[in-house]
């Protein structure tokens, strides 16, 4: 079932928008390609692999021993991933991709409403081939996550679906709307420390290729969409500056120290039939053309030979078969008790930064004798003991991590601040 990019297969078959219940049997019977719930997220908040049908699609024999570019969307539900995935397909089957502008829109699973699906990691079936510039043949695989911040699941559920996909994947797509907030730079440090918790320390940089990709972008007149666009609006976000507050400079820094690259594209808005209208089915002429224009510039940017990235881990490429590795040992740390809960990472944080003003402020509200300046010389010494004391505390949190220390799983990550 794998395609070559120069044939045309038979998307045509794919022809109902539908949301697809799938269990590993009826794949045995059905051979249509089609979206596989790999990583399902349960109502009890536990993990499940489906191993044989990632099995299956990875160690298929013309993908088993290609080096692997795995592309990956993740962000808050609601905000178009799938719709772009779709979109992304239609790219990998078609040479004139765009298609028919009558044609519905049809592949991962999109659609209107509030209303969540499954939480976890779908990737398509069908893997594809595609020769880079250089003549070396790659697969590549798509991946779609679900159910990140939504109102059923829980931080952890989140953290663990946007870790993970951030770990398999070389190339990531953060799917946000409207502007770069500094909240989603903050779930992104967390996700992304999560990911780097389970993995083994390593000089290099732990991820690869982080796109920022903002939808409904509405302020073109300040940064053009597209991608140059972008790239000078995120420079502007992720700068760090010495007078900036240092949770600020945190989040950048740790970014920065996360992906190999990092971009960014600005997208319009697709127009009101999208974003409204219940019975829209993803053909393009109800899409606005602005948005079909950059759709144009976006799905070859990401996708083109010359633009796709092989996986790498430690600084050596894999396989489709090496993934599937990966991908087992990786699920196995997060289905253990011994990985922290990210609250108590995200409540380290907070805690420090509350106590660490408390005390500031009531070094400052104490009259002292020897005026402004001299005072001065002790509230910075203090400001350097409590940061310090933090640095500990990290360190000490971080000692506790299972591959650092003998595992006595329950015991670990309970932080006290005394
Ligand atoms: P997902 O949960 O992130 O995968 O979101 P879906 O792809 O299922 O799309 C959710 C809804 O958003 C659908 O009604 C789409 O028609 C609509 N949608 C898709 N792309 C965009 C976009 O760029 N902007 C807006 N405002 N809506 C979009
Ligand atoms: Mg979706």
């Amino acid at each position: 079932i794998n395609a070559d990019r120069s044939v045309t297969p038979p998307l045509g078959a794919l022809n109902e928008k539908q949301t697809y219940d799938w269990s590993s049997e009826e794949e045995e019977a059905e051979s249509k390609a089609r979206p596989v719930q790999v990583l399902l997220v349960k109502d009890d908040h536990t993990f499940e692999l489906d191993e044989s049908a990632l099995t299956r699609i990875l160690l298929n024999n013309t993908v088993r021993d290609l080096e692997v570019v795995a592309v990956s969307v993740a962000g808050a539900f609601r905000k178009g991933k799938s719709f772009l995935m779709d979109f992304m397909l239609r790219y990998m089957y078609h040479h004139d991709w765009l298609g028919d502008s009558d044609e519905p829109l049809t592949g991962f699973s999109w659609r209107g409403g509030s209303e969540r699906e499954t939480t976890g990691i779908q990737i398509w079936s069908e893997v594809f081939l595609v020769d880079k510039p250089d003549g070396r043949k790659v697969a590549v695989l798509l991946m779609d996550t679900q159910g990140t911040f939504d109102s059923q699941s829980t931080l952890r559920d989140s953290a663990t679906v946007f870790a993970l996909s951030t770990m398999i994947s070389s190339m990531q797509v953060y799917n946000i709307s409207q502007n770069v907030q500094e909240d989603d730079l903050q779930h992104l440090q967390l996700f992304t420390e999560y990911g780097r918790l389970a993995m083994e320390e390593t000089f290099l940089k732990p991820f690869q290729s982080m796109i920022f990709l903002v939808r409904d972008w509405s302020f073109p007149y300040e940064f053009p969409y597209g991608q140059e666009g972008g790239m000078k609006f995120l420079e502007k976000r992720l700068k760090i500056s010495e007078n900036q507050h240092e949770e600020l400079q945190n989040v950048r820094k740790h970014i920065h120290s996360c992906f190999t690259n990092i971009s960014c594209f600005l997208m319009p808005h697709p127009g009101l039939k999208v974003a409204t209208n219940p019975h829209f089915d993803g053909r393009i002429k109800e899409i606005d053309g602005e948005f079909i224009n950059n759709l144009k510039v976006l799905v070859p940017w990401l996708l083109s030979p010359e633009n796709i990235d092989v996986k790498e881990i430690n600084g050596s490429k894999l396989t489709c078969r090496g993934l599937l590795e990966y991908f087992k040992a990786y699920i196995k740390i997060y289905q253990g008790e011994e990985l922290p809960h990210p609250k108590s990472m995200l409540q380290l944080q907070s805690r420090h930064s509350v106590i660490r003003d408390e005390s500031l402020q009531l070094f400052r509200s104490v009259k002292k004798m020897g005026g402004e300046e001299f005072s001065r010389r002790y509230l910075l010494q203090l400001e350097t003991e409590i940061d310090d004391v933090f640095v500990q505390y990290i360190k000490h949190n971080d000692s506790k991590n299972i591959f650092h220390a003998a595992r006595t799983p329950a015991t670990l990550f309970v932080v006290i601040f005394v």
